[in-house]
């Protein structure tokens, strides 16, 4: 069991890493691709003391290559879900499994705002992994939509067991509703219907409180203290997923907060209960 799990490998997940391994914390990030921070996309960073005129790309590499370095492990793929265990908590990433005393959310602006119908039917022909829920609906018709860069090596990996894909990229499709009974029976795509069994979702993200239900938010941001705790005891979150202003330097700020206060619940966890 790990110390402490982040979930985000952009600037606020690895300030965070960084962070809690200076305190002497064991520390796993779980990240999608690097492409999909928003750093990635930055096509000239000048703002960010020390590193002038730098691109986001090659600040997310040294990033990622510091974090390394001092001994945070990674794990590439997306979280889908977090389940609370009393003292720790269980993250699944596809068809892995992570363990941590506590978490911290570096998850990026929530651009996951949920199709209608996608919440309802989540566990109900709802999926955001091919690899775990794809067996299920082998030989059966399944839409993918992708938005994400790894959602075409998942969509085959769903033809490579025997479902039949109708494929949802950008350009073939913008506005989508999933409907059905008790599951999911058609996926409305710009007005089209098409029945399908299943819809597997494929976003850099997920929305924070499909990740963590009961997560407290306000609109789609996660509410947080000046600890960077939310709502519920051993998570904390840090960067654009709490707010403006969607900068570097803040995320790196809230993710050391955000470190530190992860830590010393951790240390806190460990001490015997005052009586
Ligand atoms: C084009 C552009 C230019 C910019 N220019 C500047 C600039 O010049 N100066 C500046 O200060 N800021 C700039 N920004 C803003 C800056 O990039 C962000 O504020 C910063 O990257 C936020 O860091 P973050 O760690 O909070 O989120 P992000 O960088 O978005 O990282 C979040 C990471 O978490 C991953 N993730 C999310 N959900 C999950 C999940 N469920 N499982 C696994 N991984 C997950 C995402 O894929 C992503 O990799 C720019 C942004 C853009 C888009």
């Amino acid at each position: 069991m790990y110390d402490v799990a982040i979930i985000g490998g952009g600037p606020a997940g690895i300030s965070a890493a960084l962070t809690a391994l200076h305190r002497n914390k064991s520390c796993v990030i779980i990240s999608s691709a690097p492409e999909d921070s928003m750093l990635f996309k930055a096509e000239l960073i000048d703002n960010y003391p020390g590193l002038p005129a730098i691109t986001g790309a090659d600040m997310l590499r040294s990033f990622i290559a510091h974090a390394k370095a001092s001994g945070a492990e990674f794990l590439d793929g997306r979280a889908t879900s977090v389940m609370p265990y009393g003292t720790s908590f269980g993250v699944a990433v596809g068809n892995d499994f992570v363990e941590a005393k506590a978490l911290v959310l570096g998850i990026g602006a929530s651009r996951a705002k949920g199709f209608p119908g996608e919440k309802e039917f989540i566990g109900y022909g709802v999926s955001y992994c091919a690899t775990c829920d794809g067996m299920l609906y082998r030989n059966k018709k399944v839409a993918v939509v992708a938005l994400s860069s790894d959602a075409e090596e998942e969509a085959e990996f769903l033809r490579s067991i025997g479902c039949e894909v109708e494929y949802f990229d950008s350009k073939r499709a913008k506005k989508f509703e999933i409907t059905g009974e008790s599951r999911v029976e058609h996926i409305v795509a710009d007005g089209v219907s098409y029945p399908v069994s299943a819809v597997f979702i494929f976003r850099p993200s997920i929305a924070p409180d499909t990740l963590i239900p009961d997560l407290g938010l306000d609109g789609s941001k996660i509410v947080v203290d000046a600890d960077m705790a939310t709502n519920i005891p051993g998570v904390f979150a840090a960067g654009d997923c709490i707010g403006a202003p969607y900068q570097i330097s803040k995320a790196c700020g809230d993710g050391n907060v955000a470190g530190i206060s992860a830590s010393r619940y951790v240390e806190a966890l460990a001490k015997p209960a005052e009586v």
